[in-house]
């Protein structure tokens, strides 16, 4: 019973939210966001908010739909999105990304089996922090639209936003898009940033399936970006506190499980997506300090940066 209220209530404050967020992206999209130290955002030219104080706390599930899971595009937005085309909103003034708009179709998406993702390690987007086991997070993946190393469409994400809430929304994408290889899909994510922090809180991620008016894809969600470990992130900063999990602070004297490359030389984090490349000849896992493999001849992973 208590728990039916609660959800209930929960609802509520998601259309509430989810209706201030159609209403401010509907005129926010494109333009660069000014976010205030109270945790709404406020585009430049109008009167559009958004505001993260409605959200649900993260309470475990990685993603909660909003405005009953139906996304915000105009009319205008849908005629315009028969044809392919991205869009990558400027960053704003302390470096952030803004948002980013495509029409995606199956035609405009790398060949996985031919094409190989670039490095992105050379982009550090807003809160990037070595060594705290932060992600290069495509707003739009590269599977969907083979944007690889783009600063407007990257943010510093955690593996558990990453991997357990973004990808299952954009496998869903691409298996429609597979599917209806003549159709396109509106889709847009939008970066959710709490005052002047520079690491976002979540990201929305809105799709609609153009050509069949959403009956074959439609979604809109809000992915938390949180550490379930138990890590706390500083917001703010981007540094990452992981004590509770290791008992330890990270230190570059610690030792933490890594995984080697014998052949590169190369040292990854165990959820660096890297890892999965890493033939079973080469791949080797280790309890060390970063300090002993380096002495031993191994070299940081650029994507990862352990
Ligand atoms: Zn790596």
């Amino acid at each position: 019973m208590r728990q039916n209220k609660a959800a209930g209530g929960r609802r509520l404050a998601v259309l509430l939210l989810s209706l201030i967020l159609a209403l401010g992206l509907l005129t926010a999209c494109g333009t660069n966001g000014e976010i205030s130290d109270d945790g709404t955002a406020e585009s430049n030219n109008d009167t559009a908010v958004i505001t993260l104080k409605d959200l649900p706390p993260y309470d475990g599930q990685r993603y909660v739909e909003l405005n009953g899971n139906k996304p915000s595009f105009t009319d205008a937005e849908l005629k315009e999105a028969k044809e392919a085309y991205k869009f990558f909103g400027d960053l704003d003034k302390m470096g952030r990304c803004t948002v980013a708009q495509a029409s995606l179709c199956y035609s405009e998406m790398p060949d996985q089996k031919r094409e190989e993702r670039g490095d992105i390690s050379s982009v550090h987007p807003s809160g990037w922090h070595s060594g705290m086991e932060w992600e290069r997070m495509h707003l739009i993946a590269w599977a969907l639209s083979g944007e690889n190393a783009n600063p407007q469409n990257l943010i510093t994400g955690t593996h558990d936003c990453n991997y357990n809430a973004m990808r299952i929304l954009e496998g869903r994408t691409a298996r429609y898009l597979e599917d209806n290889p003549r159709k396109h899909v509106l889709y847009r994510v939008t970066p959710i940033f709490s005052g002047k922090e520079l690491v976002a809180r979540g990201v929305q991620m809105e799709a609609e399936s153009v050509e069949d008016k959403g009956r074959g894809l439609s979604f809109n969600v809000y992915c938390y970006n949180v550490r379930t470990d138990g890590a706390v992130i500083n917001y703010k900063t981007g540094a990452v506190d992981s004590t509770a999990v290791t008992g330890q602070a990270q230190k570059p004297n610690n030792k933490r499980v890594y995984i080697l490359n014998t052949n590169s030389m190369k040292f990854h984090y165990p959820s660096c997506s890297g890892v999965a490349d890493i033939s079973d000849w080469n791949k080797k896992k280790v309890k060390a300090t970063r300090q002993e493999l380096i002495k031993q001849g191994y070299d940081p992973c650029g994507m990862c940066e352990p």
